[in-house]
Formats: C-alpha cells, structure tokens, sequence
C-alpha cells in the first residue's frame, strides 16, 4: 500500500544482470519518480532501508536473487517470473495479474536507468499477442492468441536513432500496415529482436520493410515439421537487400527435432542465402552435438570456411 504522506524510497533489482535493458523496470522507475519517489539500483551493502523493492526477470531460467533484502514490500515482475516449472518439466502458464497496470505500462520508460545500453536507443512493444502458439514459448499463454497492437510508436521513442523492438508478431497484426508506416516514417534503424513470422512475409509487408532503415533483419524457422523453404524464397526474392549477413534465421534445436531436421533448416538457408543462428532449448542439460552445432553456425569465420557440419566434428 503507498503511503500517500511521504515520498517513497524505491529499489530495484535486475535479476537478469544489466546485458539489455528490463522494461518493466524502467517503467516502474518512470512512474515512481512521477509520483516524486526516490529510485535507484538496490545495493543490500549501501541502499539502507527501503519502501520497497521490485525484482525483475525476463528469463526463468535465471537464477534467483537470495540475498537479503531490507525493505517494507518486496514485488516481483517479468515475465520469467509468469512461467513456472512443473514437475521439472518446462510447462509454461501465466499469472495475469503480475502484468503492470495499464498507468505504468504505457508510460515512456526510464531509460537513464541503462545509460550504456540505451544511448541514443529506443526499445518496447509495440504488438503484444501471438497466434502460433508455438510448445516452447510463452507469449500464448502470457499474451494471448492474438497479436494486438498495443501502442504508438512515440509511447517509447522520442527521435532515437535506433529502435530495438520486442514485438513476438508484428506481422500477425492486423495493424500491421499502421505500425510498419509508423517504423518507416520514423527513419530510425528499426531491429525486429524477436525476429519476423516469415510465413506472413507477403510481398506488400516486404515492400514496407524495403522502406525502413533495417541494418539486418532477424526472422525465425524453428518448427521443424513445417517447411517453410517456399517462404523463405519468397522473401528472398522480395527483400532488397542480398546479403546473407543482413538477413538472420534464428534456428531452435534440442526440442522436438532431429539432428536430420535440425540440418535440413540450416543447409536450406545457407543455400538460399540466410544467415543462420542457432539457438539450443534447454541449454544447461543438452548434448554436446548442440553445442557443436551452435559454434559450427554462429562463429561467422566457422561458418564461412566449413560447409559440412559432419566436415566440422569429424
Ligand atoms: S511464432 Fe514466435 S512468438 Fe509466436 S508462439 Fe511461436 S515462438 Fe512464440
């Protein structure tokens, strides 16, 4: 409960470590600095007593924070905190009510919380929702099975060079015509981080990404019973820029997959001209064939001078 007669003593803990900016952190320092509330990075040796703590997490595979915490309320927020390990397997569930309200989420994220990270660099979401409901991934049952949009581009970005979106399926929205001409008209360097749904790639969508400011464009194959090599030529020949090194396939292994289908994905799109990067599920516990895989593909200079992955373990 806030204490409506005194300004509060706020802290806030990154679980994740500071490698990319937690969202829900700078908007929840946002708010309280609105609201006239002291906030800083909680350091249990030299913060003192406080308020109240919030702890984030993107990752659930993250370990916890155990040390000690002085504080009134201690809130934790994230999405690694809405996915749960059941019976030690990865069944992934929401808890709804650990999503921010509605005042703080839409609000321009404090971004002097990462100076380094965020120089002249905007990130957010501007869909939320995705319709795939892929096994592996928790946007379904965090989000829904609708990719929505849920803000304005200039909710976050106020003239940055740069802009790091985290939308899982911007093109599974049906505004996603409004939302590319909002990125466009932007003219920052737009970086889709969470990679773009290739099957939605249709030539009209492409021609907008034509338009943009792309340094490389992340999409994503990783189901491997569906084929989507049609889709992949497709964008290819609609895409305006060539270069294998602008146009990245994040490939999921290690997860309903054989090694067979695992290098179909990645023969097929080295020969159509992606970049391949490997991404192993469950990393801690898989075998070292992943691991090979993983190195073979996304150590570039590998890449380039051993064309066979059976040249590359042998
Ligand atoms: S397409 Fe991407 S965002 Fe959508 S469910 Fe699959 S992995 Fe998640």
């Amino acid at each position: 409960m806030r204490n409506l007669l005194k300004n509060m003593k706020i802290g806030l803990i990154d679980i994740d470590g500071h490698h990319f900016p937690n969202l829900p952190l700078m908007k929840l320092s946002a708010w309280h600095k609105r609201q006239g509330d002291t906030v800083e990075w909680y350091q249990p040796m030299f913060s003192g007593h406080m308020d109240r703590v919030y702890m984030s997490k993107v990752f659930s595979f993250t370990t916890d924070y155990t040390d000690c915490i002085n504080a009134d309320e201690i809130i934790k927020c994230g999405s690694g905190y809405c996915i749960d390990l059941v019976d030690g397997k990865e069944i992934y569930y929401a808890k709804r009510d650990s999503l921010l309200p509605a005042e703080i989420e839409h609000i321009y994220p404090d971004y002097s919380l990462y100076p380094e990270l965020t120089i002249d660099t905007a990130f957010g979401f501007l869909t939320r929702g995705c319709p795939r409901g892929c096994e592996f991934c928790h946007v379904a049952a965090k989000e829904g099975r609708c990719s929505n949009k849920v803000a304005n581009l200039r909710e976050f970005w106020d003239g940055q060079g740069k802009i790091m979106l985290c939308d899982p399926n911007t093109f599974a929205c049906r505004d996603w015509e409004d939302i590319l001409g909002q990125l466009i008209e932007s003219r920052a360097i737009i970086d889709f981080t969470q990679g773009i749904d290739v099957r939605l790639a249709t030539p009209e969508r492409i021609e907008m990404l034509n338009r943009m400011r792309i340094r490389r464009m992340h999409l994503a194959w990783d189901q491997p019973d569906q084929d989507l090599t049609e889709d992949f030529k497709r964008f290819s020949e609609c895409y305006s820029r060539k270069s294998e090194t602008r146009k990245v396939v994040y490939v999921l292994v290690n997860f309903n997959s054989t090694i067979e289908q695992d290098l179909y994905r990645i023969y097929t799109l080295r020969d159509l001209r992606f970049d391949p990067y490997v991404m192993i599920y469950d990393k801690k516990h898989a075998a070292q064939i992943y691991r090979d895989m993983q190195r073979w593909v996304n150590n570039r200079i590998i890449w380039r001078s051993c064309k066979r992955f059976e040249d590359y373990i042998a």
